[in-house]
């Protein structure tokens, strides 16, 4: 089973990606990870996309492909792979299609885990963080024992920097307007199957075994 995840910040793609890896057995893609182990084993497009990362620079495209089809060639990926965060656009996608079609496989399933911009910012704009030891909770969603405090260590919950409105708000938007044609570009392979990413989290992963039909 070739897969590709997405899903908007927030929406607990991670979670699903760990599942779906344990479940399926199949190795869990995820461009960070790739660039980390390329540049680790000190691969030829590891450096390369290295050079580019130390000078604050974008890698380009062609590298971040490069990196893909070596890591797509490994013999763990003959039985199928789970991609996650990559492709972003579109002349990626088209450059996945080549690769994989020389491979002789195709994309089987792009999941899109879906959860309403709204709910997001709800989820996010309540998130609270313990300074000591790192707890999370949610003033609405999973409140502590006393507010504003800690139920493990008493010490006080703090809110991050990044989970207010205005930057959930900007992080969507650009997600939103990055991935909207590459979801119309799998649309169109009737390959793309959305799932309600706004259920706890069993009830998301035993949709996304229905809408993959295993
Ligand atoms: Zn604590």
């Amino acid at each position: 089973m070739n897969l590709l995840i997405m899903g908007r910040p927030g929406a607990g793609k991670g979670t699903q990606a760990f599942n779906i890896r344990d479940y399926y057995k199949i190795p869990h893609i995820s461009t960070g990870d790739m660039f980390r182990e390329a540049i680790k084993n000190e691969t030829k497009l590891g450096l390369l996309a290295k050079s580019y990362m130390d000078k604050g620079l974008l890698v380009p495209d062609e590298v971040t492909i490069g990196i893909v089809k070596e890591r797509l060639s490994q013999a763990d990926c003959k039985k199928g792979f789970l991609l996650d965060g990559f492709p972003r656009t579109i002349a990626q996608a088209e450059a996945l299609d080549v690769i994989l079609n020389e491979n002789g496989v195709k994309l089987d399933a792009v999941l899109d885990i879906n959860v309403q911009p709204e709910i997001l910012i709800r989820r996010m704009v309540g998130r609270r963080v313990c300074k000591s030891c790192g707890a999370t909770y949610h003033v609405e969603f999973n409140a502590p024992k006393v507010q504003g405090i800690c139920d493990i260590c008493g010490s006080e919950l703090i809110q991050r920097k990044d989970d207010t409105e205005e930057t959930g708000r900007n992080r969507l938007a650009v997600y939103d307007s990055n991935t909207a044609p590459l979801l119309e570009y799998y649309k169109n392979q009737n390959i793309l199957k959305t799932v309600n990413g706004d259920q706890p989290l069993e009830k998301v992963f035993d949709d996304i075994k229905v809408v993959l039909g295993a």
